[in-house]
């Protein structure tokens, strides 16, 4: 797509510090990292989100995911990794270009924001309903 920064990425427009790739995906550093190792993952033609992406590059960008976590563990000997993936600008997508963030987390380093939210019960009737609802609309 003409202006998307991710897509000018792949067509080699825009630098980037090229982590991997294959004929489905490319992954690189994200230049605004969470933490040290702040990794992204995308598919190589334009898909906005979850809902355009295919099942096949899903399966192929956590292909990669696995191959880079153990690069990751093996590198940076992280404590932890987190994936993240977003979709919308309702949850704060900033790059309209389907892509999975692999955020590692060093022992001892700051918390990631996404991975340490409070745990509070919640209404199981909410609860109960809200699955029902979601599951009643699976295709
Ligand atoms: P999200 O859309 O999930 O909120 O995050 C988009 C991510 O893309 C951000 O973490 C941001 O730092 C990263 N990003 C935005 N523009 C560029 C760019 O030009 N190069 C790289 N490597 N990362 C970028
Ligand atoms: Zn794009």
């Amino acid at each position: 797509m003409e202006d998307c920064i991710f897509c000018k990425i792949i067509k080699g427009k825009i630098p980037c510090f090229k982590v991997y790739e294959d004929d489905r995906v490319l992954s690189f550093a994200d230049i605004n990292p969470i933490s040290q190792g702040h990794t992204l993952i995308i598919p190589k033609r334009h898909a906005e989100n979850i809902w355009e992406v295919t099942a096949e590059e899903i399966a192929a960008i956590h292909t990669a995911s696995k191959k880079i976590a153990h690069a990751m563990k093996e590198a940076l000997k992280p404590d932890g990794i987190a994936f993240l993936q977003l979709n919308g600008r309702g949850v704060n997508q900033l790059v309209m270009h389907y892509h999975l963030h692999l955020i590692p987390r060093a022992a001892g380093g700051p918390e990631i924001p996404m991975t340490n939210w409070e745990l509070k019960p919640g209404d199981m009737k909410v609860i109960q309903e809200t699955a029902q609802k979601i599951s009643a609309a699976v295709k």
